[in-house]
């Protein structure tokens, strides 16, 4: 397959700082769908992904999957997207599409496993996919999702990734008007949690370590803040929450808030893969049904249902706008947890 080289930004080493890696993409197949990236959102996930944090990361890497740009070109069998739309591509750029999970609209739980937008088993070229950080991107039509017109569509970048996420879980476990959710971490995934739950008519409270996201935290719509860190304070919300949503990326203890669930509630963990820190105790899951569940972005209808609910209800993430070469601070500071709430890259930076 003949292919067209085109700019990106990554990595050859998990030491070693992002920088210009030009990248090869596909010619256009009959289903495929040509788009030059406008934006892209920064998720905690480039970072871990860059960094092989999870192991397994596919050198040279390419992050991005929070995108947002204008269709340029469309295959013959295109007949949903033309030249000129706006639209976005989160975190798969494929799937089987045949298996049951496919079939329910669960690509991301594909029984043999979805392409993810980097770092994915490349199907057309061999090798492993190239994210957003990049001038183009060519995917399949069925994994590309129309953007409203009506909202600043940089703000809609971390939507395709820090959006789906919370919304998955907030809609899986049925959150909706008087519904008692909580969010722990106010970043990226947190600060959308937070507006989403509200959107959807629940009362929210944040879970933070750190008192000066309090006002913030207030400004995004939630109704009480919770210093995570503080004995006394966490006592104040026992037994109290229908949902917890948790976007705490690192090694942490989950039973203070599993303490803060009442009967049935659950706590979805989204943010750390792995072992959890502490033993977590039984009693309270037993007397008082309650769960802990994980979840994974969400699926490509389930995705679009979020982008027309924020189109609807005028919800977009708060932003930073950077230049593509401003990112290896922009990682610094996202580990800092000094970003409000999203850092957005603005690729004209990358093509000038
Ligand atoms: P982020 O912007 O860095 O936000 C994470 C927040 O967690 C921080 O703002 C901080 O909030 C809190 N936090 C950070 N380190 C902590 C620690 N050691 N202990 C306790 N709290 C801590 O990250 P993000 O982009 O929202 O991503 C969050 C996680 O979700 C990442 O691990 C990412 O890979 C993962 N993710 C998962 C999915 C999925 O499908 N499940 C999708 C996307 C991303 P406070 O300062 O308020 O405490
Ligand atoms: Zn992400």
């Amino acid at each position: 397959m003949s292919t067209q080289t085109v700019k990106a930004f990554g990595t050859d080493a998990p030491t070693e700082e992002l920088k210009p890696l030009p990248i090869e993409r596909r010619e256009l197949t009959a289903k495929d769908v040509e788009i030059d990236i406008l934006y892209c959102g920064v998720c905690h996930s480039d970072l871990h992904t860059a960094r092989n944090d999870w192991g397994g990361t596919k050198y040279p890497s390419v992050p991005g999957h929070e995108i947002i740009g204008r269709v340029t070109k469309t295959g013959n069998d295109v007949a949903d997207f033309k030249v000129g739309d706006l639209v976005g591509v989160g975190c798969m750029v494929d799937s089987c599409k045949t298996c049951s999970s496919c079939q329910q609209g669960l690509e991301q739980y594909c029984l043999n496993g979805f392409v993810g937008t980097y770092n994915g088993k490349d199907k057309h070229l061999g090798g492993h996919t190239f994210g957003g950080y990049s001038e183009k991107v060519i995917v399949d039509q069925d994994f590309v999702l129309r953007v409203p017109e009506n909202l600043d569509a940089a703000a809609v970048a971390p939507l395709l990734c820090a959006g789906i996420t919370t919304w998955s879980p907030l809609r899986h476990w049925n959150v909706k008007e008087g519904s008692k959710v909580a969010v722990v971490g106010l970043g990226g995934l947190g600060h959308m949690a937070i507006k989403l739950a509200k959107g959807l008519g629940a009362s929210v409270t944040l879970f933070s370590r750190s008192s000066n996201k309090i006002q913030d935290a207030k400004d995004l719509g939630a109704d009480d803040v919770v210093i995570s860190t503080d004995a006394e304070h966490m006592k104040s919300v026992l037994g109290k929450f229908d949902l917890i949503v948790d976007t705490v990326p690192y090694l942490h203890d989950v039973n203070p808030y599993m303490a803060t669930l009442g009967v049935n509630g659950t706590l979805v963990l989204v943010g750390y893969l792995g072992d959890l820190d502490e033993i977590v105790n039984t009693v309270s899951l037993i007397r008082s049904r309650k769960s802990i569940a994980g979840s994974l972005i969400g699926g490509i209808a389930e995705t679009q249902e979020m982008l027309d609910f924020c189109g609807k209800h005028n919800i977009v993430s708060d932003i930073e706008m950077i230049n593509m070469q401003d990112i290896n601070g922009a990682y610094e500071r996202m580990l800092r947890s000094d970003v409000k709430y999203r850092f957005v890259i603005d690729m004209k930076s990358l093509k000038n």
